[in-house]
């Protein structure tokens, strides 16, 4: 529960996290919240020898409307963003699942960015952003760019950022269709998602049902075709991996999915 030593740099600026991470190369490591790194430092299933610590930059924490879009900074907390009124009142989608991710503390140190950034299948928030068809603005060694949410997460605790790369901003554009939902399979209130889905108009997503969040294309191709919720969600496991672990086997998962969905779509479809 100790970790490997490392360099410890903490930035006060953007441009000074991106020097930094530079000069720490493929070895270095941004430190946002600390709830995800720090565990795994700790059970030294990351090793990283420099530390960026990014956890101070005020310039990456806001949430503000911008060019028809919801601007979300990379170091928005999931408590901030559970409690903005701009958050709540656009994108009430956003803004509930961050209040169901963990408990208190973890609400009040992790962000949105080191979420999205970790890539955990089982985290709430990257299919949040699928489901709301998110765009990533980072900052890098080769410049400036902007990454949809659907060629982000690239795999298991992999995603398309480079070594070096900053995810400094979420642009949301405001859903054409009010109707959304939030379900998450959970054994205790606090835990991570066992199956989740997010609903945002026609576009659904799934949390922990394969190596990366995923759309559920069958599921939104059925709703296009015409189908009802209660035939759509039971496309909700097609093209789906779920894990097979302690938590549950892969058939238990494949029918939470197919629950959820189901609920999910009529809970959506109840709002709209
Ligand atoms: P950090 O731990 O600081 O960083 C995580 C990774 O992202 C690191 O590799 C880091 O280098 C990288 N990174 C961070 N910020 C950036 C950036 N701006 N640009 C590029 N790379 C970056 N999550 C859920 O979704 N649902 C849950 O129910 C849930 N429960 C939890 C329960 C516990 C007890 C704990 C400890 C965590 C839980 N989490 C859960 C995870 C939590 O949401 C984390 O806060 C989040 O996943 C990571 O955010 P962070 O700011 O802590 O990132």
């Amino acid at each position: 529960m100790i970790p490997a030593p490392f360099t410890y740099k903490r930035a006060s600026s953007v441009e000074e996290a991106l020097n930094l991470a530079a000069q720490a190369g493929e070895d270095g490591k941004f430190l946002a919240g600390g709830h995800s790194l720090m565990p795994l430092m700790k059970l030294r299933l990351a090793v990283p020898e420099t530390i960026v610590d990014i956890g101070r930059l005020g310039e990456l924490s806001y949430v503000r409307e911008d060019d028809g879009h919801i601007a979300v900074g990379a170091l928005a907390t999931h408590d901030e963003l559970a409690r903005s009124g701009l958050v709540g009142s656009k994108l009430p989608l956003l803004a509930h699942a961050a209040g169901q991710v963990g408990d208190p503390q973890v609400r009040h140190c992790g962000t949105i960015g080191g979420s999205l950034a970790h890539a955990d299948p089982a985290a709430d928030l990257p299919a949040v952003a699928l489901a709301l068809g998110a765009t990533f603005r980072t900052r890098g060694p080769s410049g400036s760019r902007e990454i949809v949410a659907d060629d982000f997460f690239l795999g298991l605790f992999e995603t398309a950022l480079q070594p070096g790369e900053l995810l400094t901003e979420i642009r949301i554009r405001k859903p054409q269709s009010a109707g959304w939902s939030f379900q998450k399979f959970t054994k205790r209130g606090i835990d991570w998602a066992i199956v989740g889905v997010a609903v945002q108009g026609a576009n659904v997503a799934l949390v922990n049902m394969g190596a990366t969040p995923v759309r559920a294309a069958a599921v939104e191709g059925a709703l296009a075709s015409g189908m009802g919720p209660s035939q759509a969600a039971a496309h909700a496991a097609d093209g789906t991996s779920p894990p097979d672990d302690l938590n549950g086997p892969r058939a238990y998962r494949e029918h939470l999915a197919r629950v959820l969905v189901r609920r999910a779509l009529e809970e959506s479809a109840a709002r709209a």
